[in-house]
Order: C-alpha cells, then structure tokens, then sequence
C-alpha cells in the first residue's frame, strides 16, 4: 500500500519558495519557454503587433492549475514589450484604494499582473471594469451628501492576469479580457527539456534519462519537476559526486517517495475512494469533493484535469469512473460480478 502521509508534497508551502532558485531560472523570453507551444506562437503575434502600431497589448488571462508557467508568462510579457511589470494578487488588494494607487502609479504600456485574480473582492473588480475598459477609475471622495466622484484617466497599461479556477471570474471581468489562454500540463519531453535547461543554469551535470525520469514524476508541471531537481541534486551532491545519473536519480526519488506516474497524494486519495467507496464509480465530483475533503470546483479544475489527461479517470453523463490503470496504479485488484463491480484488498 501506498503511504500517502508520507509521500512528497507538491503544494507544500517550501516549494518554489525558494525566491533565489526561481529566480535564476525562470525563462526569461518567449524563446526560453518550452512547451505550451500554440500560446507562444500566439502571443509572438500579439505582441509584435502591438509593438508595431505603438499601442500596449490587449489584456490578458491566463487559466490553468498552479505550477504551469501562468506567473513565468506575464514576466516574459512585460520583457518582450519592455515594459515594466508591477504584481500583486487579488487577495491583496481588498481595498479599491489599494488598486487606485497601483493603477496611478504605472507608466505607459506597463503591464500589471494580478495573479489569484478570482479572489478579487467584488468592489475592487467593479473599480477594474473601467481601468481597464477606457482607461480611467472614477475615485468617490467624502461620503454622506457631500459625496463626489473624480474621474481619474490612466496611462494605457496592458492587464495580465491569472487563475487557477476560472470557473470563479465573473461574466464581465471575463469579458474584459481581449486574449485569454488555457495553460495544458506539460508532456514528458518538453518537462525534460525544463529539468535539462534548469539543471544546465544550476551548472548540475545530469544524463538525458535521469532527466527524463524526473520530468516522468513531475505531475506535468515545471514547478514540480524543478522542485525534483532541486531534491535529487541534494542527494547526488551527498552521496555520489554531485552528477545525477539514472542510478541517482532513480534512488533519490523512491527514497523520498515520488509517486512513479508523479500523482500526488491528493490525486491519489481521488482514485483510492472512488475505488473503495464508490466501487470504482460513476459517482457525482460533489460526491467525491466531500468524501476527500476537498472543494469541488478546485477538484474539477486543479486535480481532476491531470488525472484525466493521464488516463486514470473517466467523466462519463453518470459521474467519474477510474480506468483499470488506476486499480493497477495502487495495487488494487479489480474484479468485475455480474456489471457489479468488487474492490478486492
Ligand atoms: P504559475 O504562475 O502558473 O503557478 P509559475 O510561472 O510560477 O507558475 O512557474 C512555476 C515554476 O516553473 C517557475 O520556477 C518557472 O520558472 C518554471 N516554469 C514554468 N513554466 C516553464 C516553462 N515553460 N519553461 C521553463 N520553466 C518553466
């Protein structure tokens, strides 16, 4: 059986905490950046566009699980523009004050980056629609009868924002946004390409199928496998000469129990209570959501898209289904009675 307490923590609070790590290799141009090849090609258009009639770039969101490159992205936006880049996320700014002063702070055709940008309280988004629609803000002074509103205009500023539950932004906050691209988890190959290109930054000696065999346990999502490099690099440092081949790299990660298929341990608490409460389903996400603990739409839209993408889930009109891969994944033994189906420990 598989020990979940005890297994790596993609969503521990130390990973990519580490500010000097993330810093060095965060690509970046849009040339550094590898997968998510359709949005690259995209945002090359629109970029040289806009660079080309002098004017700043539409607004843009992008959506997709935590780790995927959506903070990487709006950095590689302010640079290619060469612009400045001011962040701030939408818990922060929870008062329209907060937003005032951010927004008349920017210079022309500088880009503002609200990530979280789905925990923006409602009166600081309503303040946004017009910042970001002409751009203006209209500030209300005193209060009572004596109470006005001063219209203040902006320079032209170019919005990046991100979400990792799109599903929470309001129609007109959506709206809003001119460009809007949906971050996929990364295939093997292009997560080997980030775990080679960190590693040579790092000046890490690593061979092509360790590499590989990081980027095979990182969830599809560079953090992860960066955060994997970073581990297996300790070990390869302690026990060997610091170079990460296969052997190393293999150990490594058994020892700090990396799941083989880089599930992690909410992933496979998903599949273990299909399995052995709902008998391998169909059974409602609500249904699942509660059983686990979890909040359904961070169920739907952060966890439940990898693990259909890998293949161990199906959404069928009745509800999820795990695959016969999901029983092997855990060990578990799959029998079928009469279209009745029993788990077997
Ligand atoms: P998000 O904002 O979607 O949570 P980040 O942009 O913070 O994700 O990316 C997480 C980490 O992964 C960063 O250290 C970043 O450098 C790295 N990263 C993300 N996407 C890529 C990529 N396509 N190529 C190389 N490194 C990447």
């Amino acid at each position: 059986m598989i020990m979940m307490d005890e297994r790596f923590d993609p969503h521990d609070s130390n990973l990519g905490k580490d500010k000097d790590f993330d810093r060095i290799i965060r690509p970046q141009a849009l040339g550094d950046f590898s997968g998510q090849d359709k949005i690259i090609a995209n945002l090359k258009i629109f970029v040289k566009a806009a660079k080309m009639r002098g004017e700043s770039l539409d607004h843009v969101l992008f959506h997709g699980p935590p780790g995927l490159g959506k903070t990487t992205l709006a950095h590689i936006i302010a640079n290619e523009l060469g612009a400045n880049l001011k962040v701030t996320s939408g818990p922060v700014l929870d008062k329209p004050g907060d937003l005032a002063g951010l927004l008349t702070s920017l210079d022309e055709g500088d880009v503002l980056f609200i990530d979280e940008i789905h925990r923006l309280s409602p009166v600081v988004e309503e303040y946004l629609y017009s910042a970001m629609e002409d751009f203006v803000i209209d500030i209300m002074i005193d209060k009572g009868p004596g109470a006005r509103s001063v219209r203040i205009s902006l320079n032209p500023f170019t919005l990046v924002g991100a979400t990792t539950r799109s599903g929470l932004l309001t129609a007109p906050l959506m709206a809003r946004f001119g460009i809007k691209f949906a971050l996929e988890y990364y295939n093997t190959s292009d997560l080997e390409h980030i775990v080679e290109r960190s590693a040579s930054i790092l000046g890490i000696g690593i061979d092509g199928n360790a590499a590989r065999e990081i980027a095979l346990r990182g969830r599809g999502t560079p953090r992860i496998a960066n955060s994997l490099l970073r581990r297996v690099r300790d070990f390869a440092q302690v026990m060997g000469n610091g170079h990460i081949d296969l052997e190393i790299a293999n150990y490594a990660l058994d020892k700090l129990n990396i799941d083989k298929r880089g599930l992690d341990s909410v992933d496979n608490k998903i599949l273990s209570t299909i399995i052995t409460k709902f008998r391998g389903g169909p059974v409602g996400a609500n249904t699942i959501a509660t059983a686990i603990g979890e909040d359904q739409g961070t169920l739907e839209e952060v966890y439940e898209p990898f693990l259909i993408k890998e293949g161990f889930i199906v959404r069928t009109p009745r509800g999820r289904e795990v695959t016969e891969l999901a029983y092997r994944h855990l060990g578990l033994e799959h029998v079928e009675d009469g279209g009745d189906d029993k788990t077997l420990f």
